[in-house]
């Protein structure tokens, strides 16, 4: 069996964790503090927060930037329900926007003037280059769950050069993984400390009240993230740059032996940006067909994602979205993971091959 997506967890990710369990933390404790300053370093942002998932992550950016009952919040049609669901989870309203079709991101022309926010999708791990929106909401959050370790040209992805905050996830399918777990960087000390307070309970000390003295003023949730899960992701960011770089080589390779086929391929990085490749998604013909023959070979393909329009929750008419439906017609995920092999990739294409015999061209 092929999956999608798989983590790469070794020998020394497994040590770093067994040293946790035999400590004084499990829960938030130095291993959470070093995890943080390590993002802080990969992503050059000035503060990192770490969260319980990437969804925690974003409820968190969205109640810290203050956003609430009559904002609109935009994000992209084609993402993973979270970037929708966090405007909701603060009770403000989604705004479902199509994609550019050069790109897969939401398009930055399509944004509508009167929102509050935007949540920035890089789909697959390929930057929204945010540098270009033509204007800029009062808020913009970056959803980079899949893009840990990709750049533009104003650096690496979470340093929020054109974003007040940038969420990440650690879900195994992801980049580098927590087990579950997120995390998001800024660079306004206020951000971070409303996203520790939200995080955590509410809590603010007050060391003048006395050393126990703590006081609650907000909404607050126990979002946190485990001693234990940040020791594994601290193992895992030491070897982000390998699974980045291995993760291009195998697109390459993607794009190489899927040249002769009937396949639309997914764009690319531009020059002087950087791709993640959390996914390898393509288009093909009859996909229904072709994920089947292709499951049924044990290659497990998964489709990313039913555009958030087509679901109940956020139900819109397909029609308002022409170039997420274009993509949205053949999309389907090939397997794509750091320790994918040669010959693997190989047995993935072949399979693909022979499904696509099956369609007419
Ligand atoms: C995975 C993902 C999330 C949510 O992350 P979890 O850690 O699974 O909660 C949010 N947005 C996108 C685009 C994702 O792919």
């Amino acid at each position: 069996m092929i999956p999608y997506g798989r983590q790469s967890v070794d020998d020394d990710d497994i040590a770093a964790v067994t040293a946790v369990l035999k400590g004084d933390w499990l829960t938030q404790g130095p291993a959470v503090d070093e995890f943080e300053a390590r993002l802080c370093e990969l992503t050059g942002a000035r503060h990192a927060v770490a969260f319980s998932s990437g969804t925690a992550a974003l409820h968190a950016a969205c109640a810290a930037a203050g956003l609430g009952p009559g904002d609109r919040v935009a994000t992209s049609a084609l993402t993973f329900a979270a970037s929708a669901a966090c405007a909701t989870y603060v009770g403000a309203t989604p705004v479902v926007v199509d994609v550019d079709p050069a790109t897969w991101n939401l398009d930055p022309a399509r944004v509508p003037a009167d929102v509050e926010a935007l949540v920035a999708v890089h789909y697959a791990g390929l930057p929204l280059d945010l540098a270009t929106l033509a204007r800029r909401p009062r808020v913009v959050i970056e959803d980079a769950a899949h893009a840990l370790g990709a750049r533009t040209p104003d650096g690496p992805v979470g340093n929020c050069a054109h974003s007040d905050l940038c969420c990440f996830s650690f879900h195994p399918v992801k980049v580098v993984t927590t087990g579950e777990g997120g995390a998001v960087t800024t660079n306004d000390a206020e951000l971070a400390a409303a996203l520790r307070r939200f995080g955590r309970h509410g809590v603010v000390p007050r060391p003048d009240l006395g050393g126990w003295a703590y006081e609650i003023a907000e909404e607050g949730h126990n979002l946190r993230l485990s001693d234990i899960a940040a020791a594994l992701g601290t193992s895992q960011l030491a070897k982000l740059e390998r699974f980045v770089t291995r993760r291009n080589e195998l697109a390459d390779r993607y794009r190489v032996l899927l040249a002769d086929l009937p396949v639309g391929l997914p764009p690319a990085a531009p020059v002087g940006g950087r791709h993640a490749y959390h996914l390898f998604p393509v288009q093909v013909p009859a996909r229904r067909h072709v994920y089947d023959a292709l499951r049924a070979d044990e290659v497990m393909v998964q489709v990313h994602y039913v555009p958030l329009y087509r679901h109940p929750r956020f139900a819109a008419d397909p029609a308002g979205y022409p170039a997420t439906e274009a993509v949205y017609a053949g999309l389907l995920s090939l397997p794509l993971f750091p320790d994918l092999t040669g010959d693997e990739q190989d047995r993935v294409v072949d399979v693909l091959a022979r499904a696509l015999e099956g369609t007419a061209a």
